[in-house]
């Protein structure tokens, strides 16, 4: 903090000697209406309203790819991720500390999430020991050899200020053994009593922004220990929210979505429940289905560069295909995006085969938007009462018009 006015959204309120009353009531998740498992509801955080079922572009490197920022508040989202483990390595938390915090730094006044690094530190750092301590790492951008533990991991995210920061956890390859799954669930258990001990700490700093730490649940695919992993962790503190790690890492979507079942049964309902890396459209739909309210994916973006977009009336869709040429209709005629409203196929057909970087731009937007209208969709016919058909015949529509592709 710089001492400087902050500029929050309308509704946000930045604390700058959080009292732990003042933080409760900051980061309260209101449930306003379900239909089924399927939940509605509003994340109060410092920087906003974060209304629930709600997908949150990645911005890994303090930016979602290709884009501005108020590119991605004008298409409607309301929280962002960014990575902590990117932001450690580049351009370094202290240095963002001392430009005034990520929400600045990066221009975002609304809600932000980092996660802890966790996740990039097993899948992406080539060489690495992992010890009841942390985990030693050698960055994938110039192999110099660093550690994250719980404490660490807990002091960068506390620099980078996002408003909601995730818990340090051990994720073990999806479909690994359950000896492996089981050890993984305990030292994340250990490793998050010490996130909580160096957050109580942090929290209590005067000139810092009041934050709330989620824990991330673990227990890969076995039923018993994902029930137990989310009751030991529930025993240990009033969260106020919680993470659903270890899947989407390699396992059959039938063991995604009856793990989802589990935990729904588990976990309190006044509480928002995001599923970490979950966001292709089926997926995400699915899981609200089943209970979760947050989600993140980088494969809109991705997706974008590679000249994929996802559309109401044909399911996913690649635009170098050769019947785009003289395709003058609206990439998806039911989305509200800037490309869908000024662009039509065949240009953006032009531009994917020219491999021109408007093609991922304006790709990027309409994937992005049409992810955060499913969740503001779902919302709507939650609150209304017509999710649950609405979403069988969404899905079928939309597996349908993918294989046929
Ligand atoms: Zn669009």
């Amino acid at each position: 903090m710089k001492g400087e006015p902050e500029h929050n959204v309308a509704g946000g309120c930045r604390a700058r000697t959080p009292s732990a009353l003042h933080c409760a009531a900051m980061f309260q998740y209101r449930l306003e209406d379900t239909q089924g498992s399927a939940r509605a509801g509003t994340l109060h955080t410092p920087h906003g309203e974060v209304p629930t079922p709600a997908f949150m572009p990645v911005g890994t490197q303090g930016t979602v790819k290709a884009l501005a920022m108020e590119e991605v508040e004008a298409l409607g989202a309301r929280m962002v991720l960014a990575n902590t483990y990117h932001l450690y390595l580049r351009p370094g938390h202290e240095l963002v500390h001392e430009l005034g915090g990520l929400h600045r730094f990066m221009r975002w006044d609304g809600p932000l999430l980092t996660d802890s690094g966790g996740f990039q530190v097993f899948s992406l750092s080539a060489i690495r020991d992992v010890h009841d301590d942390g985990v030693d790492f050698k960055s994938h951008i110039d192999g110099s050899t660093h550690t994250f533990t719980p404490e660490r991991v807990m002091d960068i995210q506390r620099a980078l200020g996002a408003d909601v920061i995730m818990a340090f956890d051990e994720c073990p390859p999806g479909g690994c053994d359950r000896v492996t799954a089981e050890a993984a669930c305990d030292r994340t258990l250990a490793w998050l009593a010490r996130c909580r001990d160096r957050f109580d700490v942090l929290q209590t700093e005067a000139d810092g922004p009041a934050q709330a730490l989620f824990p991330v649940l673990q227990g890969n695919v076995y039923d018993d220990l994902r029930r137990s992993h989310a009751e030991r962790t529930l025993g240990m503190h009033d969260w106020k929210g919680y993470g659903i790690g270890g899947l989407s890492v390699g396992e059959a979507k039938h063991d995604m979505w009856r793990t989802l079942e589990i935990l729904d049964g588990v976990l309190p309902a006044d509480r928002p429940r995001y599923l970490m890396g979950v966001g292709y459209p089926d997926d995400l739909l699915e899981a609200v289905a089943r209970g979760c309210d947050m989600f993140d994916c980088v494969a809109p973006t991705r997706n974008a560069r590679h000249g994929t977009a996802w559309t109401s009336t044909e399911g996913q869709v690649n635009l170098k295909a050769a019947r785009f040429k003289r395709d003058t209709a609206a990439l998806d005629p039911m989305c509200d995006c800037t490309t869908c409203s000024r662009y039509d196929r065949a240009y953006l057909r032009h531009l994917v085969v020219a491999s021109e970087w408007l093609a991922m731009r304006l790709l990027s937007i309409h994937n992005l938007r049409f992810l955060v209208r499913l969740g503001e969709e779902a919302r709507t016919r939650i609150g209304n009462g017509t999710f649950e058909g609405w979403h069988v015949e969404w899905l079928e529509r939309f597996r349908k018009e993918r294989s046929n592709q």
